[in-house]
């Protein structure tokens, strides 16, 4: 049976029919997200407080209260609340003032590394620690803008996204924003017109000498940096025009990177590539690219995989400082609630193993906490 470009373009529409319903399911009744809610514990713990001093603050009325069950026994809060509770403990973690946002670009040209959820679960994990997060996706397939329940076919038009700027319609970013069901995360979404992107820049560095096609992405932050604590840029899995508008828009870079043979010779690819684009584009037009961090994180790593200790030592002995102390583990925590469009910070209250659950959360925290030390450093010597 031969099958025709048209039989495909049915197909298209099946598949993103299928989707789009299977979404309305999960996300039911009202298809759209909804944020984890906290209980005083939990508050307690992102306070880094005794759940007895929560108890006493709350005798103070100074914060929100949040809702008490019906037979009064469990108090609930919201995300908003919650974030309240946290940036009224952790105020020494907050940005100082004439400090701007840290920009944190996560790549690497091979699919399937866990990019994506590296960034979601970033931006969640900041939030939870009382800042304020954008995330720009940058990746055509839109899998990021997937996770916040918006569906990048249908759900986001071309002019909404970073399309805008590339063509130069627009100047700043701040057209593309938009609030999310997450409290404390702001979205610039992508859409699948995004590939447009790969012809308009280099078109109009043909016709505009003086277009700086790398530079784009980064002008066009450039007013919203003092709106935000950290911008978190998702990249798609190739060397694309917007992957290199990503980087050099970027003081940091994360490059998550599972322990397995072929990802780790795909990551030799992934700097040679980028060192030769830069160089290319220093000498060109004298742009001056440095970065405060380049991270490696090690993810989804299989513990019952001995070929993945090997591997992990290869990567130790090539990247030593550079590879952050933590592993993400492969877990199921994250494959069970992918399939809800989520991630381990969108479950309130896990339903499996509670210490499978507890391993993944916490080396997802203290990647967390890591970057939250690299952005505090980055504020105390950009201040102003
Ligand atoms: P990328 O953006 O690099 O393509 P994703 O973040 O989309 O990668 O992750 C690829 C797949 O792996 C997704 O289905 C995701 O849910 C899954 N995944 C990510 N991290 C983990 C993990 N720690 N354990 C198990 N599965 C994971
Ligand atoms: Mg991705």
């Amino acid at each position: 049976m031969t099958i025709t470009i048209n039989d495909i373009a049915d197909q298209a529409v099946r598949a993103t029919r299928m989707v789009a319903q299977v979404r309305g399911r999960m996300l039911a009744p009202e298809a759209v997200k909804s944020p984890p809610r906290f209980n005083a514990s939990q508050v307690a713990a992102l306070c880094e407080i005794d759940k007895n001093q929560v108890t006493y603050r709350l005798t103070k009325g100074d914060l929100p209260p949040g809702q008490v069950n019906a037979s009064g026994s469990r108090r609930e809060f919201t995300l908003s609340e919650a974030r309240q509770w946290v940036q009224a403990y952790r105020s020494k973690a907050a940005r100082p003032k004439g400090a701007r946002a840290m920009t944190i670009a996560v790549g690497n040209f091979k699919g399937g590394v866990s990019k994506t959820t590296t960034v979601m679960t970033l931006a969640q994990g900041l939030s939870l620690r009382g800042h304020r997060a954008l995330v720009v996706d940058m990746d055509p397939q839109g899998s990021l803008t997937t996770l916040f329940g918006i569906l990048p076919d249908t759900e986001v038009r071309e002019e909404e996204t970073f399309t805008a700027l590339a063509a130069g319609d627009e100047q700043t970013i701040d057209y593309a924003i938009r609030k999310t069901y997450w409290d404390g995360i702001d979205l610039v979404p992508a859409a699948p017109s995004l590939f447009t992107c790969e012809f308009l820049l280099p078109s109009r560095q043909m016709k505009e000498p003086e277009f700086e096609f790398w530079n784009v992405l980064n002008r066009g932050l450039e007013s919203v940096r003092d709106d935000y604590d950290v911008i978190i840029i998702d990249t798609p899995p190739a060397l694309s025009y917007v992957t290199v508008n990503s980087f050099m828009a970027a003081e940091g870079l994360i490059v998550p990177l599972p322990p397995s043979a072929l990802d780790f010779a795909s990551s030799a690819q992934f700097w040679t590539l980028f060192s030769d684009l830069a160089l290319q584009l220093t000498g060109q037009a004298g742009a001056q690219k440095s970065f405060e961090f380049i991270n490696v994180l090690l993810s989804r790593v299989d513990q019952s995989d001995v070929s993945a200790g090997v591997v992990r030592n290869w990567i130790g002995a090539t990247y030593a400082e550079k590879v952050l102390p933590v592993e993400i583990p492969k877990t199921a925590v994250t494959a069970a609630s992918s399939a809800e469009f989520g991630t381990v910070y969108d479950i309130s209250k896990y339903e499996g193993n509670v210490k499978t659950y507890r391993r993944a959360r916490e080396a997802y925290d203290r990647v967390t906490e890591l970057i939250e030390q690299s952005i505090t450093e980055y504020w105390a010597k950009e201040r102003v």
